[in-house]
């Protein structure tokens, strides 16, 4: 066994971990990032975010997606193998983790494989496979950044061929013909739309009256649209009581009765953090109710040189939000003054098509009692969208009907998740809708939709004096 020390010790490499790693080395202190998995990246790398993407990029690419209205015959999907979308997520993965090693030796953090668990709440103790210990490592701070897992009842029998989860769905051998997803969060409705786009016949099951209930209510009834016009088809109302593999396929059992089967059943209802093997209570910690570990504004937890952010402390759960938690998180351990975690940020959600959001929706400000007006523009209204071929989609700004601040922007459509940061600048500056109109932009562009949304709303104002 090994014995060390260090200034700051980060548990997990995941985003949240590297970032608070990379942070800390930037401070010029010694730190060690401890990983339960054999290679560092997290469940971002393996099977979240980066995995999804690639898919996602893989499909729209190799199915000729946005070109489809172009082409004068029938797009054959059987041309797509699932060889050819494993063959670009394999590659992505390799040069993302080569990434992450290379980061980690730039900055001199030293990475240690094995599980990690608290002794007490200045040492921690690393176990190999067969629960040796193989490390002790003293520090004055700590960052926990476990991340999370897909929340599997004991009464899903899942397997790696039907029933699966998300993470197992990336190790499906053939594309499925017919596929049930339940869970209508993002996980479940960016997959659903990835094998509707592919071709698959795709039934999304949720228990509410739509997926995605979050989102900006018009944005939301654009996306279904979107997805009807795709193949995809949705189930409201309905909560599953049984899942059983019957032959080849999978069936749920729904509690009104009813049922739906599919080639796969992909179950998307939530996840769990990952604090079991960590032994918090040694350290003094105590999850909370929602099983994830409390922090305050700074990510201290209720012991204050131990820290925790990303998945393991719950909401947002994004790897964008993670990243920036572990920064600030390390920022603060060691004094260094800094911001707080800003209120705004963008969501982005890699349905087909894509969505990203900034600032208040419409229901939001209504609620709060704003007096809001509206700006839009469509796809179809903005030549960029012409010219590669894909016309869903709309840009929605809502802004302050006197001060004309813009409070909240919404778009759905190809680039979506990229020109969001245009109004995410806009709202933390405090910019007002005529921003936008009085701006030259690129053209052909789809920022250029900023300022057909934004002189849309305009003219609301003027013509109401
Ligand atoms: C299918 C899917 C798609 C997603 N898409 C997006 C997206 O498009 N955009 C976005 O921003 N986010 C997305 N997310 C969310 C994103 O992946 C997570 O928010 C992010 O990975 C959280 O980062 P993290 O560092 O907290 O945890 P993780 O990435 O989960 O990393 C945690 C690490 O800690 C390690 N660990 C756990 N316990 C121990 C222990 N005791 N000792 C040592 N190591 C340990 C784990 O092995 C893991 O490597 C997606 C998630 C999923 C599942």
């Amino acid at each position: 066994m090994e014995e060390q020390s260090a200034d700051i010790v980060v548990i997990g490499s995941g985003p949240a971990g590297q970032k608070a790693a990379i942070q800390g080395a930037k401070l010029g202190k010694k730190v060690i990032v401890l990983e339960k998995f054999p290679e560092p990246g997290g469940s971002c790398l393996y099977s979240g975010t980066i995995p999804s993407k690639s898919l996602r990029e893989a499909i729209i690419d190799l199915t000729r997606f946005n070109e489809r209205g172009f082409l004068e015959y029938e797009y054959d999907m059987e041309e797509v193998s699932i060889h050819d979308l494993n063959k670009r997520l394999h590659k992505v993965i390799d040069e993302e983790r080569n990434m992450v090693y290379r980061q980690f030796k730039k900055n001199n953090i030293r990475l240690v494989q094995g599980t990690a668990r608290f002794e007490n709440p200045n040492m921690i103790t690393v176990v190999d496979r067969e629960f040796q210990v193989v490390h002790q490592i003293k520090s004055d701070f700590f960052v926990i950044a476990t991340g999370s897992r897909p929340r599997n009842p004991s009464n899903v029998p899942f397997d790696n061929e039907v029933i699966l989860d998300s993470t197992r769905l990336l190790a499906i051998d053939k594309i499925p013909k017919t596929m049930v997803v339940l869970g209508g969060g993002i996980i479940g409705s960016e997959y659903a739309s990835f094998f509707a786009a592919l071709g698959t016949e795709v039934t999304i099951i949720d228990k509410k009256d739509h997926i995605l209930p979050m989102l900006d209510s018009e944005i939301g009834i654009h996306l279904q649209t979107a997805l009807t016009d795709i193949g995809l088809k949705f189930m409201g109302r309905k909560e599953p009581a049984e899942i059983k593999r019957v032959e080849n396929h999978g069936v749920v059992i729904f509690k009104d009765g009813t049922s739906a089967a599919g080639d796969v059943v992909l179950y998307a209802l939530g996840r769990i953090a990952n604090v079991d093997e960590l032994h918090i209570e040694n350290a003094g910690l105590k999850i909370n109710e929602k099983g994830y570990i409390p922090v305050n504004v700074l990510f201290q937890t209720q012991v204050p040189h131990i820290y925790a952010v990303g998945d393991v402390i719950g909401g947002p759960c994004l790897a964008s939000t993670s990243m920036e938690q572990g920064r600030l998180a390390v920022r603060d351990a060691f004094g260094v003054r800094t911001h707080l975690f800003p209120d705004f940020y963008p969501i982005g959600i890699y349905t087909i098509p894509e969505i990203s959001s900034c600032g208040y929706t419409e229901d939001e400000l209504k609620g709060l009692g704003f007096r809001y007006e509206v700006g839009r523009a469509y796809y179809y209204e903005i030549a960029r969208s012409h010219i590669v071929g894909n016309n869903t989609g709309m840009f929605k700004i809502l802004f302050h009907a006197e001060t004309l601040e813009i409070l909240g922007v919404h778009i759905i459509g190809r680039g979506a998740t990229e020109v969001i940061h245009i109004g995410q600048l806009a709202i933390s500056f405090h910019a007002k809708i005529d921003y936008f109109i009085d701006q030259v932009f690129n053209y052909p562009t789809y920022a250029e939709g900023y300022r057909v949304a934004a002189l849309n709303g305009f003219n609301k104002i003027k013509h109401r004096k």
